[in-house]
Parts: C-alpha cells; sequence; structure tokens
C-alpha cells in the first residue's frame, strides 16, 4: 500500500507542476531554499519582539483528515493524518519562505485536535477548526470555543438556529466562512447570512461554481458589505493538494487569534497555488506618493481627496496573464500585465474618482490569458458610505 500510496504522490505532484505552467524547484535551488527555511524557523521561534511585526502569512483551510467518518469509505486508506497535514502545510509555508498557519475542518467533529500530532510543527500553527453542515449549505468554523458550543453545533441545523449559533460562535471570537457555495444547491440566496467569509475558489482548477461563489462575494461587496473572500482545498485524501488553492494573510503573527483577526479584517490574498501569482493592492490617499495608506481589507472614506490613487504589485507572474480590475460596476480594466501606459515593472498604477451617494470598493485578479481561468484574486479595498461601513 505504501509503494502504491508514493506512486499517487509523484503522479500528483507531477499533475501539479503541470497545471501550475511552473517546474519544481531548481536542484541548485534547494540548499538555497533549505538555509532560508532553517532561518524562517529560527525567526519563528524567536521572542515576539523580533517576530511579531505583521506579516505574510501562508494559510491552508478547509482540509479533511482521516477522522471524516460520513463519506468516502472506500477511501480510507488514503485519508490523510493531522500529522501529514501540518507536515505538508510546513512543507509549502518554507518553500514560500513565510510562516504558516491551517485550520483542519472535520465533518461534524472535533476530533482531529484532539490528535496528538494538532500542536505546532515546524513554521505552521493549527487553528481550531469543524465543518459544519446546516440546512442551507457547509459551514467553516473557525476558532477555539467552549465545549458546550462546540457540542451543540448538529449536522442539518435550521436556519433559525444555525443563526442564533452564529451569534454565539462571534461572541466566543469564532470565523464563519459558506463553504462551496453552488447557485441552487447550497447557500442559494443573495444575503449574507451572518458568516464572516465565502469561499469564492474551492478545490484545485477554476471551476463553473467558483465563478458563481464569486459572483455572489462581489454582489455582497456591492451592497457595501465587507466580507472575507477566501480560497479553501476542501482536500479530503492524498489526491487532493491541500495548497491549492491557498491563501496569504497579512497578520501580526501566526498564531491562531492573530490570524482569525487578520482574516476578519479582510487582509487575504487567495492563490490557486503556492506558484501562483501574488497580488499586492495599495492606495496613496494623500498624494505623497507613497502607497501605504491602505492594502486590501482597509477602508478608506469616500470624497476625502475627489479621487484616490492605488498601486498593484504583481509577484510571481507569467507572460500574457491579464490584471482584472473590479469596482461596484464591474470590470474597468482588463489587460495583458505590463501593456499600457501606467506600468513600471511589475507594477501598475491608476486613479480613480467615486461618487460618494454609493459603497464602492477596487480588488484585482490576474487570470489567465483567456480572462476566464482565475489564477489569483485579492481582497477589495474598501470605500464604505459612513452608513454602510463595516454592515454586517
Ligand atoms: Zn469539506
Amino acid at each position: 500500500m505504501k509503494r502504491y500510496l508514493n506512486l499517487l504522490m509523484v503522479l500528483y505532484s507531477l499533475g501539479l507542476a503541470i497545471l501550475q505552467h511552473k517546474p519544481r524547484r531548481r536542484f541548485l535551488g534547494v540548499g538555497i531554499a533549505s538555509l532560508r527555511a532553517a532561518l524562517l524557523m529560527l525567526s519563528c521561534l524567536a521572542p515576539c519582539s523580533i517576530a511579531c511585526a505583521d506579516q505574510w502569512v501562508a494559510f491552508f483551510n478547509h482540509i479533511h483528515t482521516n477522522y471524516n467518518d460520513e463519506e468516502f469509505d472506500w477511501a480510507t486508506p488514503l485519508k490523510l493524518s493531522v500529522q501529514q497535514i501540518m507536515s505538508r502545510s510546513d512543507t509549502f509555508a518554507k518553500a514560500l519562505s513565510v510562516p504558516g498557519s491551517v485550520a483542519i475542518t472535520e465533518h461534524n467533529n472535533w476530533k482531529p485536535i484532539a490528535d496528538p500530532a494538532f500542536r505546532p510543527f515546524g513554521v505552521v500553527q493549527p487553528i481550531h477548526g469543524m465543518e459544519w453542515a446546516v440546512e442551507l449549505g457547509e459551514v467553516t468554523v473557525f476558532g477555539p470555543l467552549d465545549k458546550q458550543l462546540s457540542d451543540s453545533l448538529k449536522r442539518g441545523t435550521n436556519a433559525a438556529a444555525m443563526m442564533k449559533a452564529f451569534q454565539q460562535i462571534h461572541a466566543q471570537n469564532g470565523f464563519l466562512t459558506a463553504c462551496h457555495p453552488r447557485s441552487k444547491v447550497r447557500w442559494h440566496t443573495e444575503k449574507r447570512l451572518g458568516v464572516d467569509a465565502i469561499e469564492v475558489w474551492s478545490g484545485i482548477g477554476w471551476k463553473t461554481w467558483d465563478s458563481d461563489a464569486l459572483l455572489w462575494w462581489n454582489q455582497l461587496l456591492t451592497q457595501g458589505e465587507r466580507i472575507t473572500a477566501l480560497g479553501a482545498s476542501d482536500a479530503h485524501t492524498y489526491l487532493h493538494p491541500i495548497e491549492c488553492p491557498m491563501n496569504l494573510v497579512f497578520a501580526k503573527s501566526n498564531k491562531p487569534d492573530d490570524m482569525l483577526a487578520a482574516l476578519r479584517a479582510g487582509r487575504v490574498m487567495v492563490l490557486g497555488g503556492p506558484n501562483m501569482p501574488q497580488i499586492f493592492l495599495a492606495a496613496d490617499t494623500n498624494g505623497d506618493g507613497i502607497y501605504k495608506d491602505a492594502m486590501s481589507g482597509d477602508a478608506l472614506p469616500v470624497g476625502q481627496s475627489g479621487s484616490l490613487r492605488f498601486q498593484v504589485t504583481i509577484e510571481k507572474t507569467s507572460p500574457d496573464d491579464r490584471l482584472i480590475l473590479t469596482d461596484r460596476n464591474g470590470a474597468f480594466f482588463n489587460n495583458t500585465i505590463g501593456s499600457g501606459e501606467g506600468w513600471q515593472g511589475n507594477v501598475y498604477r491608476f486613479q480613480r474618482s467615486f461618487p460618494e451617494d454609493q459603497p464602492n470598493f477596487v480588488r484585482a485578479e490576474i487570470r489567465q490569458p483567456d480572462a476566464k481561468t482565475m489564477k489569483s484574486l485579492c481582497n477589495p479595498i474598501y470605500l464604505p458610505m459612513k452608513t454602510a461601513a463595516g454592515q454586517k
């Protein structure tokens, strides 16, 4: 069986390399990567005075384990152990030279958090999690809840009881994400229903239901909601890569409380995988030419200076990829990276005016040259009306 699993892992790695249009790390690069990983691990062990400045953290979430006793019995030998998930998260975080965080979310049970391997591993910290099936769909719950509340989250809970439980979860600093919403199947709604985030990308490859989920999220943004977009692998076995899609989260540290705060603040970019482009969105509100006044997740007052200046910096892009910029009226920029005015190397700068009487936002996506297949996206900078700010 072990030999069989190894073969699957090799096939999976090959497939992933092809899907991401990027060769695996060069052989000669391994030494440097290992050194960087060792330094990163040392920095994570260092006292907070060194390690607690805000930083990008690789975040993997919505991952199933061999504690999944509800489905795929035939695949039991292929299910991931908690130890394997911690170790794989560590590998991918180190490859990106950032700390890591992982939320393992089993179906309707919290068993993985009692596993001996559920503890910090290498550069990765685990977050308590569960995937809870309610009447409207599934929702992932992150955050340590008290035992009484966790035990009360029963499969199939109806909408009214769900909303009440959502309030209790929020009162205990828990974080809720609507999982894999699909039009007419799960979370078929135009409302937010009390969740903190939407999985706008679920599982490897960009699919029709991901477009549906993105549409729901975008619709809520247009209504003036501030709600986080997340990518989640929903990995069930070895055959599902836990890192596709994944997130980079700008957090004080990779400790659970700091991660939950950063997720809530929307300081998140969603990547199709570790080798996919990274999008850094920023604004300059005082015209000093320094784009550090706001980033993904932040809100700026509309009309403060008539118009606002933005900057998008893109790392790890491929030739002919497209940058798409969207506000409440749809895409206002859709062009090949580097082509046209406004570009300086991998940085695109632009200025926009916004009417004061509507909530608005600016967000960015990188898609393949066909302009359809998503590679990465970032959460918006928000331009709320005063009355709509922070609407829930
Ligand atoms: Zn799931």
